[in-house]
């Protein structure tokens, strides 16, 4: 019986001791984490404060600005305003957006036009909205936006610097970008403008970052979409960003090959123009390729040697309010359903920016 009993605490005193090392061979293997925060093992949207799983994720606003400085590349120190004045003014904006169900607000804004990361990530951490900002250089506007480099580097070695950023984070910082962002004018691409789309679709291909291009008009978009094809790249990769400002024609034909229509600039004044270009995108059967968002922000102003931030619209409408206010109860009475709102609001947005492991 004695005999038994001890074979018995034996083959115990075995049993636990292989228990254990099963346990620690599970966490050398990465299979069990001791980190309490786990990263997202599956597709994941990079925000300035780590990466976030697609799970749970409330409304999402896909084009929007914090603080926007219009002076142009490479003139004056950034930011020329106070980060504490800045949040003052901004953080009651965010602390709404949480509270009527948003949960992640794309900004736009890139580097050389007050791109500001530090503040973005302050701001995310205080109102629990969790924000995603951008690499990638802006040529819209005459160049204004553009650092002298843009000029004299291959499109390879700009695709070098934003990929650091990528792999590094922004400026020192750590805190690393989720999309490309560009912007181009008018009519077909220029040489400048192709060279940083070039610069854009070799990072997308090292990084899978999806390219978000502020786009002057139709005739530019489908350039944009060209030079994209020509890569071998898949237009779901492409957000043509601005799309208000092409035709519906341009819009259907580009929707139709896969690219994102991304409607930006909802006010209450044009609210029946976005409700006509929605309508329409549902009518050809195409609202799986809309983006809605406000482009609302604030803009950099010195007002008699005085930096303030002033609204987009100088507060004619409450900032990032207009949709939720406006936009979707009108869309509803139209008669689109739950399902479809939560399409536009939710489940494009994620598949429009979501990154693969
Ligand atoms: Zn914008």
């Amino acid at each position: 019986m004695r005999h038994f009993l001890l074979n018995e605490e034996k083959q115990m005193r075995v049993h636990i001791r292989l228990f254990k090392f099963l346990i620690l061979f599970l966490i050398l293997s990465g299979s069990i984490s001791l980190r309490a925060q786990e990263e997202p093992k599956g597709a994941f949207i990079m925000t300035v404060t780590g990466k976030v799983d697609l799970e749970n994720l409330g409304s999402i606003l896909p084009h929007e600005h914090v603080t926007t400085d219009f002076l142009g590349a490479e003139i004056a120190p950034q930011p020329r305003y106070s980060r504490d004045v800045a949040i003052t003014a901004i953080l009651p904006h965010l602390k709404n957006l949480k509270k009527i169900g948003y949960s992640l607000f794309f900004e736009c804004t890139p580097n050389y036009i007050g791109r500001d990361v530090k503040l973005l990530k302050a701001l995310s951490e205080l109102s629990g909205l969790k924000i995603v900002t951008n690499t990638g250089y802006y040529a819209a506007v005459n160049k204004k936006f553009l650092p002298k480099h843009a000029y004299t580097e291959s499109s390879e070695t700009l695709a070098e610097r934003w990929e650091k950023e990528w792999q590094e984070g922004i400026e020192g910082t750590g805190i690393r970008p989720g999309f490309i962002k560009l912007g181009v004018g008018k009519g077909p691409l220029d040489a400048i403008e192709e060279k940083l789309l070039n610069a854009a679709i070799l990072l997308h291909k090292k990084s899978g970052l999806q390219m978000a291009m502020h786009t002057g008009d139709g005739e530019a978009a489908l350039s944009e979409y060209q030079i994209i094809m020509k890569a071998g790249v898949d237009a779901e990769n492409m957000i043509w960003v601005h799309a208000q400002n092409g035709k519906d024609e341009e819009r259907l034909a580009l929707a139709k090959k896969g690219v994102w229509i991304s409607l930006d600039g909802v006010s209450s004044e044009k609210i029946d123009s976005y409700i006509n270009m929605i309508r329409i995108l549902k009518e050809n059967q195409l609202l799986s390729r809309l983006l809605i968002s406000h482009d609302n922000g604030w803009s950099v102003e010195d007002e008699n040697g005085t930096i303030n931030l002033i609204p987009f619209d100088r507060g004619k409408n409450v900032p990032y309010q207009t949709i939720h206010e406006v936009l979707l109860p009108r869309l509803q009475k139209l008669g689109f359903t739950k399902v479809e709102i939560d399409l536009i609001t939710t489940e494009n947005p994620i598949k429009a920016y979501s990154l693969k492991p």
